[in-house]
């Protein structure tokens, strides 16, 4: 059966009395967490589960969760607190805990949250997977208990929640951990060096992914422009020359790429790969030297330029985008002003901006910190300048009509329908009359955009593709509701 098949279940339709084992995944943080989903969904339905939309659904909750702020292990956190009614109200449920804040926190986590059934750090998910086909007969035939349905719906605070969409982006992990320990980043720690994945099985993974309907493949390392194959050296570049030779593939990407790792020859090779999405992220973290260098980045402003201008050589129209910590520890008002005149010059699509979080167990959460307030208020100016860039950014598609990959129902409005552009910007348009479930088989969305936001741009939907590089379909215009209209 297609994986697709297999999830799709409309939300909130309950599992009350169906003999089939379900689990329920929610992700947190970054993509190296989202190819562990994946990869946990996907022993799950080979042990025979579905997926459920809604943990009130499931037999097995799993929560992947995020250590890189501290705000994401508060939101971990958090979400297991709340999921406490649920175990209490069905002790039978199976509530597991996976990912980086389970390999930080391990032990504590008995004493925390001790109605958590199991936990299994960022190197035990074979562990997990071979748990889930071990659970599964346990639960052959048994009902989910009734007091389930009584609970009010939990609203997830996830940033990722497996559904019936989720099948048409395929990650595929090319390595695990990182050797580069920057003064800020607890990755390191919890997931230890450079670990690369032969290019064979890579390959072979994606391209099982691509016969499962996934439409765009995203490799994702934690410093993914540093691959090597392990038997023959080959770089990043001929990774994904070989994985865009897959038969079927329509987009390839990556995420998260390192600056000191890209060389003229692998920026000179991806632009080169006609399926490459239309982006690349390259994070600066800060432009001032003595920032980057307390920071361990291993580039100067200078050199870091040069990739800059690599890209704009060979993919001038590739989106630009970055990630910026303000108030590092050090950080001064010059250090400051070097980050925000670099943003002033409009460079970034986008920017992931946070004020610094101090991880423990990183050398830069013992350094004196800059106060609060002064972070903050840096992070205000920081954030006014970027976004004013990212708008304009956005703006400039209003008129044209992109190609995007769809996401399902918007998430803040129900009546509008998600999607992403290979430059990775979120558009947002009416939902169709004739939406339903065909349009995971038929994904692509022409959109002719009107007008762009900080968050995306809106538009209307104009047709529908069922490849990348095929023609439109038309799609029928939304009927306006003449009676709410006046
Ligand atoms: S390159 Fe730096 S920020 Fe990125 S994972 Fe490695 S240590 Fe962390």
């Amino acid at each position: 059966m297609e994986f697709a098949e297999r999830v799709r279940r409309p939300h909130g339709q309950k599992a009350l009395g169906r003999p089939m084992a379900t689990i329920y995944i929610e992700t947190f943080g970054c993509q190296m967490n989202e190819a562990d989903s994946q990869y946990i969904a996907d022993r799950a339905a080979s042990a025979g589960y579905e997926l459920a939309q809604s943990p009130h659904d499931a037999n097995v909750v799993v929560l992947n969760t995020c250590t890189v702020r501290d705000n994401a292990e508060r939101r971990a956190y958090g979400r297991m607190a709340h999921l406490k009614a649920l175990k209490t109200a069905d002790p039978a449920l199976k509530l597991v805990v996976m990912g980086c804040l389970a390999e930080q926190d391990r032990d504590r986590m008995q004493t925390i949250v001790p109605h958590v059934d199991a936990v299994f750090g960022t190197s035990e998910l074979v562990q997990l997977g071979d748990a889930l086909a071990t659970w599964r007969e346990g639960f052959e035939g048994t009902e989910l208990s009734e007091e389930r349905a009584l609970l009010l719906p939990m609203g997830g605070t996830a940033d990722g929640i497996a559904d019936e969409f989720s099948h048409l982006r395929g990650f595929v992990t090319v390595q695990r951990g990182c050797s580069y320990y920057c003064t800020f980043c607890i990755v390191p720690h919890v997931r230890g060096r450079f670990d690369h994945r032969p290019m064979g099985d890579i390959l072979r993974e994606a391209g099982a992914l691509v016969e499962r309907g996934a439409r765009e493949v995203m490799l994702v390392g934690q410093t993914v422009n540093a691959y090597r194959d392990p038997a023959t050296g080959s770089d990043f570049g001929a990774l994904c020359r070989a994985a865009a030779a897959l038969p079927g593939l329509e987009r390839l990407t990556f995420i998260s790429p390192h600056p000191k790792d890209f060389t003229e020859n692998i920026v000179r090779e991806l632009a080169g790969i006609p399926q490459m999405n239309s982006r690349v992220h390259l994070p600066l973290q800060s432009a001032s030297d003595p920032v980057l260098r307390r920071m361990n980045r291993k580039y100067t402003i200078a050199q870091y330029e040069e990739k800059r201008e690599l890209f704009a050589r060979y993919a001038p129209h590739w989106a630009v985008t970055t990630d910026i910590i303000v108030g590092f520890p050090g950080e001064t008002d010059a250090d400051f002003e070097a980050t925000l005149e670099y943003c002033k010059r409009q460079v970034f699509a986008q920017a992931f901006m946070f004020v610094y979080s101090v991880r423990r167990g990183t050398p830069a959460a013992q350094w004196e910190q800059v106060p609060h307030n002064v972070a903050s208020a840096r992070f205000e100016r920081l954030m006014g300048v970027q976004n004013k860039a990212t708008r304009a950014y956005h703006e400039r598609k209003a008129g044209s009509t992109v190609r995007a990959l769809i996401c399902g129902p918007s998430k803040k409005d129900r009546t509008k329908l998600a999607a992403k552009t290979p430059d990775n910007v979120t558009v947002i348009a009416p939902m169709p009359p004739d939406y339903d479930a065909t349009y995971a088989q038929t994904p692509w969305l022409d959109v002719r955009v009107d007008s762009g936001f900080v968050w995306g741009c809106t538009g209307s939907i104009v047709g529908r593709a069922e490849r990348y590089d095929a023609p439109r379909k038309a799609v029928e215009a939304p009927v306006l509701d003449l009676i709410a209209a006046r």
